[in-house]
């Protein structure tokens, strides 16, 4: 067996702190999915910005919201506790502001082919498929978003 080191110890040399934002950047293992750093408190593998909150507040609320942008960011102060109901309105919100950039980005693409731009051009402008800029350009899809 390795010679167990103390969880915190190992979680500190994952830590890279920004000196402007003061966020604690997770250098360590970052979900996919959510951007979240992933810790192995010795047990199991969690996600490191609770673990933090739990290290240092001593406890564990249901869900720990990040007070900055970074979903990364595992600086406690930069932590709060919240419930079911914020993370979902959070994630409305998030959900939110994607769409409305999407259409802003919809709006671009309209505008930019009724001058001529090519839908090949568009296309690898906007990083989707040219069908996609065809039913873009027709309103077939997200008429209803
Ligand atoms: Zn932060």
């Amino acid at each position: 067996m390795r010679p167990r080191i103390d969880p915190a110890t190992r979680f500190f040399r994952h830590v890279a702190v920004d000196l402007q934002t003061h966020c604690w950047h997770w250098t360590g293992a970052i979900n996919k999915l959510t951007f979240h750093g992933e810790f192995w408190d010795g047990e199991k593998r969690v996600k490191a910005h609770r673990w933090s909150f739990q290290h240092h507040f001593g406890y564990l609320p249901e869900v720990v919201r990040h007070k900055c942008d970074l979903a990364r960011c595992v600086n406690p102060t930069h932590l709060e506790p919240g419930d079911q109901a914020d993370n979902v309105a959070d994630c409305i919100a998030r959900d939110r502001k994607h769409t409305k950039l999407f259409w802003k980005q919809v709006l671009r693409i309209r505008e930019e082919a009724e001058h001529g731009v090519p839908r090949a051009k568009l296309a690898l402008d906007y990083g989707v498929s040219e069908k996609q800029i065809t039913r873009i350009l027709r309103g077939d899809s997200w008429r209803t978003a």
